[in-house]
């Protein structure tokens, strides 16, 4: 058999992606996932009661709807609907009615009293052209496309999330909803660039609801697998790769893996240096994550919290940013900063009629194997009293699961490795090209490279151009 082009180890989304963008310039392409399934962090199960169908991992795709290069592939001819909520974000605290993060600026301002002007003046100047704004975020190290456009959002992008929202707004409710945004850094918030992602998820609500996938995040995956195939490539499941003479012949293969499994498998193939400096790689904080089977709605004490596809839940900036603190200095938040999802008040494929399913997780430190239903569970009551009488039934994944439900998760981080200032654009380790290894047959196009962590296939895409030009 002639030797393929290329052989991706991993099909999570940047996998796939990357498969779809070799395969799209001709090149033959042969995916190895060493699960029985596809996917990665796109897949979905029936964790708790038959019927109730879980994401395993990602839940919501603000950066999967406006992914540069997915937005180019017509996955919608390949079973991908997209559902759009009312709002992106719910933030419920304790006194007075929930801060709604909607589409629309004005609306949202409704809901920030004093700060309104300041909420539009933060995130207007994004607003024109988003989409160039995107390419040149969602991209590694390189001359920007829009300099003026990216160098503004730099000088507010390198502030600390709490030093913004303090020198912003005048409000709790204002500044509760940029920390919520955030907080998905899962980084402290006193950290200087963790404004960054506060103001890409703030902006990116006012481009587009942050959707779910119809049936569930795996219909992201078998949509990505779906076009490869009808491209030509061709993927086989059930395949853990342990060793590079496994594999099949190829002019190159690209890891959708963590660094240290790309240093374990390539072994002597890459310089001991190289490999060195990839095991200096920090992998960061891990998840507990709760998935529950509910008898209906959330009883938000605010109804309208149920137009969000996601909560943030854990009350003011101070509270958020003391539960970010607490998680990266290796201790468990009493009252924990969580990411709830809310994707069967959407899609109706997702529960019994009638019925519910239950998204949450929050940040803990490296490896903790803490079972933290009790603090997740309570955090919800707070805001939602009655919560607890309508869990059916629920499934919970400590960090260390997850490590051993997918190897790319080292520790339970969940997106890629620490994507502070000094780890961002040098993923796995600054080089020029860094989806290049010092073999020229190498590459990484995991979430450890850059724009990181999240369901947007970049990584895989400029792994897949950087492989392109040596071919
Ligand atoms: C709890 C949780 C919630 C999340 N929520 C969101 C969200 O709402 N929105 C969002 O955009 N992102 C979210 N993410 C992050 C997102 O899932 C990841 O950033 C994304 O999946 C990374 O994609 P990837 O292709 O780099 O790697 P992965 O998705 O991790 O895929 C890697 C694949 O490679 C396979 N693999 C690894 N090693 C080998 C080997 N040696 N041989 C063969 N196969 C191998 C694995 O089995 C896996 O299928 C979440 C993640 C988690 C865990």
């Amino acid at each position: 058999m002639a030797a393929l082009d290329a052989v991706v180890v991993g099909s999570g989304p940047n996998g796939l992606a990357a498969a779809v963008a070799l395969a799209r310039a001709g090149a033959s392409v042969l995916v190895l996932e060493g699960d029985d399934e596809i996917g990665g962090g796109t897949r979905t199960a029936e964790l708790t009661l038959p019927g109730f169908h879980h994401d395993v991992c990602s839940a919501v795709h603000p950066m999967g709807i406006l992914s540069p290069f997915f937005r180019e592939l017509g996955l919608s001819d390949h079973g991908l609907t997209w559902i759009r909520p009312p709002a992106s974000v719910a933030h419920p605290l304790d006194d007075g009615d929930a801060v709604l993060l909607y589409r629309s600026v004005e609306r949202t301002g409704e809901g920030l009293g004093a700060d309104a002007r300041a909420w539009s003046r933060l995130v207007g100047p994004f607003l024109d052209e988003p989409h160039r704004l995107l390419e040149d975020l969602l991209a590694p190290l390189r001359v920007p496309g829009s300099p003026l456009r990216m160098l503004r959002f730099g000088l507010r992008a390198a502030f600390s999330a709490n030093r913004l929202a303090r020198l912003w707004f005048r409000g709790e409710r204002a500044r509760a909803l940029f920390a919520g945004c955030a907080g998905h850094s899962i980084l402290p918030l006193g950290q200087p660039g963790t404004a960054a992602l506060g103001l890409i998820f703030s902006f990116t609500a006012h481009v587009e609801d942050w959707p779910v996938a119809r049936g569930g995040s795996h219909a992201i995956a078998r949509a990505l697998a779906s076009l490869l195939e009808s491209l030509g490539g061709r993927i086989e499941t059930g395949v853990r790769v342990e060793r590079l003479v496994d594999l099949p012949e190829s002019r190159a293969v690209l890891f959708d893996t963590s660094p240290d499994q790309l240093a374990r498998i390539a072994g002597d193939a890459l310089p001991a240096g190289y490999r060195r400096r990839l095991a200096r790689y920090r992998y960061g904080p891990g998840v507990f994550k709760l998935d529950w089977a509910l008898d209906g709605p959330i009883p938000w004490r605010d109804p309208r919290c149920l137009e969000a596809s996601t909560v943030h839940v854990g009350g003011s900036l101070e509270e958020i940013a003391a539960s970010e603190r607490d998680m990266y200095r290796g201790r468990h938040a009493d009252r924990p900063y969580l990411i709830l999802c809310q994707q069967s008040d959407f899609d109706d494929t997702r529960a019994p009629a009638g019925r519910r399913t239950g998204y949450a997780y929050c940040h803990v430190p490296h490896g903790s194997s803490l079972d933290r239903t009790q603090a997740v569970e309570a955090q919800v009551e707070r805001f939602a009293p009655g919560f607890r009488d309508r869990i059916l039934a629920r499934h919970a994944t400590p960090a260390s699961a997850f490590q051993r439900y997918n190897p790319n998760y080292v520790g339970g981080a969940i997106t890629g490795g620490v994507a502070d200032v000094f780890q961002l654009f040098t993923r796995p380790v600054a080089r020029l090209d860094p989806y290049s290894t010092p073999n020229p047959r190498l590459y990484l196009c995991s979430a450890s490279t850059p724009p990181g962590g999240g369901v947007h296939g970049m990584c895989g895409y400029w792994a897949a151009r950087s492989v392109l030009k040596r071919l």
